[in-house]
């Protein structure tokens, strides 16, 4: 794609600090860390976000997230780590080429966790209901 910056890393149109690398996926530092050795995971092809991305890429995206994680938490001596995925605009997507932020977490890095909501009486069962209707 053009005009994905992702896909100009990639290329090496675009520098970046490289951390791992196959046929399949590519991972770099992320250059507005949430915290520092905060990496991106990406599809070296270009797939929009999760939905477009094939399944055997997902498969591979999963397991290198794995081994990335262990390495962030060792190298930046983290207490946790997070696993992010944004899709769409209204997710918070900002990069239109499928990524994953890995994360070092930290007891002291001040960060919030997302609040959490209820369900109204009979809610829960519905939504449960509807989503288990898409499967
Ligand atoms: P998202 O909001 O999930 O689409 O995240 C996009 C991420 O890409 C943000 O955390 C940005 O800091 C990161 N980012 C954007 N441009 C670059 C770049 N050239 N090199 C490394 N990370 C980048």
């Amino acid at each position: 794609m053009q005009d994905c910056i992702f896909c100009k890393i990639v290329n090496g149109e675009i520098p970046c600090s490289k951390i791992y690398e196959d046929e399949k996926v590519l991972a770099f530092l992320d250059i507005s860390p949430i915290n520092k050795g905060h990496v991106l995971l990406i599809p070296k092809e270009h797939h929009k976000d999760l939905f477009d991305t094939p399944d055997d890429t997902l498969a591979a995206f999963a397991k290198t997230a794995k081994k990335i994680a262990k390495a962030i938490e060792q190298a930046t001596d983290a207490d946790g780590i997070n696993l992010g995925q944004n899709n769409g605009k209204a997710a918070g997507q900002e990069v239109f080429h499928a990524h994953i932020h890995i994360i070092p977490r930290f007891s002291d890095d001040g960060l919030k966790h997302w609040p959490g909501g209820k369900y109204k009486e009979g809610e829960e069962k519905e939504f449960a209901e509807k989503i288990r209707s898409k499967l």
